[in-house]
């Protein structure tokens, strides 16, 4: 049995660092350091805590650039990508620190108070695609209302969550974050210990499935954000270049490789030919790969280009055109080139599974109707783009089963929004910072108004 995991630049192949393989005994070891530190941090002020996470903020700002240096050779991003991730992760520590300042507690008008309490452990599990903004998302906010943290990073990076940690041990008290290595072998004990009153994870619906089956066994809140299959509708209305930057955008960003990439592509049959030459036109210009001279990484790793060439290859075989793109690059890594396809179906794997790729399978609709009924033919429901002008699209968009509506664009986000997955694509108010995402982490005791209760 492998005592050790080795991590890999997605870039060469090149093995860049060892962790662990974990197993229970780490797991509930991690889950004890939380549990002891958790009454001591739970007790401080509100205040006291958000000192910390300004502190935490600024500790890591200090070490930016080593962050983003190790999280880029982990995940084959480009350098000013990582940057901005990193930045907007440690963003949310301050964001937090101000956020959580007199939360707990709520006076209600007719009297009494909403006193909100922390839960106690918290199990964060995180994937590969962004490291430290995923953690971060979670971690200060889970911080702020007095819950510790067990922190499982993804088996492929976690070189980054390593450097963090060594920074916030400087400044958190002893306990309150514990790091956790390893793969599932350190994960399923975590989720099955009885300690652990919280879990997030942001990963695959498998995982998911079995995080929410444990946790619903022990009454336990989970926030669960996992797999995707997003769709954008285009509208015959719409500039076709404008269109097609956005959705190339959409399905090519990070190598295609986040949870609301577009993975479905439906165009209007009037504008589908002229749309479709713009799409490959951009592909072809703009995003060639990094070795070849342009911006588009490497995928994380070959089992997951294996998954993407799986599925462009059932496509092909039922009929599909490779426009642009497809597998076979014989360059060093993980690389896939941005790929988009024509001749689709709803029978193929690409236009089912989560493909996770840089890839746009498009295919041709006639009516609004129809356009509607193919993007909602799926298992998953994170997010969904609308690209038109007529009002009547967008007011259909709000029946859709799916956590965010994008109205002529793709991946904005606003403090306080709350993402909440659709279907099999998770549960919970997943939010991106705002007020619901300390409602989810923390727990309401309501106090009765001490005032009137003195008379009886
Ligand atoms: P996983 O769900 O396997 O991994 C996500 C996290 O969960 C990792 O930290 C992983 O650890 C951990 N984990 C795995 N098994 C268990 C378990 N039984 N109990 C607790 N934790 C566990 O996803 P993958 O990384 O394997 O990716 C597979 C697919 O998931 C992708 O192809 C993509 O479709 C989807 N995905 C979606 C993401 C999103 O943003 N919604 C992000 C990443 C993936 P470790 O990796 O160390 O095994």
């Amino acid at each position: 049995v492998a005592a050790s995991i080795e991590v890999t630049d997605p870039r060469s192949g090149v093995v860049i660092g060892e962790i662990p393989v974990g197993d229970a005994a780490s797991a509930r070891q991690a889950v004890t350091q939380a549990a002891e530190a958790w009454p001591a941090w739970a007790a401080l002020e509100q205040s006291d805590r958000c000192s910390f996470l300004r502190d935490g903020a600024e500790a890591l700002e200090a070490e930016l650039d080593s962050l983003v240096s190790i999280e880029s050779k982990e995940t084959g991003q480009a350098q000013d990508f990582v940057r901005g991730a990193i930045s907007a992760a440690i963003d949310n520590w301050r964001h937090f620190a101000t956020a959580a300042e007199g939360y707990d507690r709520e006076p209600l008008a007719s009297g009494g108070y909403i006193h909100r309490r922390s839960l106690g452990v918290a199990a964060l599990i995180v994937p590969w695609n962004f490291p430290l903004l995923i953690a971060f998302r979670f971690l200060p906010g889970m911080l702020a209302v007095g819950n510790t943290v067990v922190w499982k990073p993804s088996e492929r990076t976690p070189l980054s969550a390593i450097r963090a940690m060594e920074i916030l041990e400087g400044v958190l008290p002893s306990g309150v974050a514990t790091l956790l290595l390893g793969d599932g072998r350190a994960g399923r004990p975590l989720v099955e210990d009885d300690r652990v009153k919280l879990v997030a994870l942001t990963g695959s619906t498998a995982t998911g499935r079995f995080v929410a089956e444990e946790s619903a066994r022990r009454l336990r809140p989970v926030l669960l954000e996992l797999g995707g299959k997003d769709a954008v509708i285009v509208d015959r209305d719409v500039d076709i270049e404008w269109a097609a930057r956005l959705v190339a955008d959409g399905c090519f960003t990070n190598t295609g490789q986040i949870c609301t990439s577009i993975e479905r592509v439906y165009v209007h049959r009037d504008i589908v030919e002229p749309f479709t030459d713009a799409l490959v036109a951009i592909a072809e210009a703009d995003w060639a790969l990094i070795p070849e001279g342009g911006p588009m990484g490497p995928m994380i790793d070959r089992a997951q280009r294996d998954i993407v060439t799986r599925h462009i290859e059932d496509a092909v075989s039922q009929g599909a055109i490779v426009r642009t793109g497809g597998p076979g690059t014989d360059l060093p890594g993980a690389y896939l080139p941005p790929t988009v396809l024509s001749n689709v179906t709803h029978d193929m794997e690409v236009m089912r599974q989560e493909t996770f790729g840089p890839v746009a399978p498009i295919m041709a609709f006639d009516t609004r109707e129809q356009a509607f009924a193919l993007a909602e033919d799926s298992d998953y429901g994170l997010s969904l783009s609308v690209l038109s002008s007529d009002e009547a699209m967008f007011s259909r968009a709000e029946s859709a089963d799916v956590g965010t509506v994008w109205l002529n664009t793709w991946h904005s986000y606003a403090d306080g929004a709350i993402h909440q997955p659709g279907r099999s694509s998770g549960s919970g108010a997943v939010g991106w910072r705002g007020r619901q995402f300390l409602d989810a982490v923390s727990a309401p005791t309501f106090f009765g108004d001490p005032a009137r209760d003195r008379d009886h």
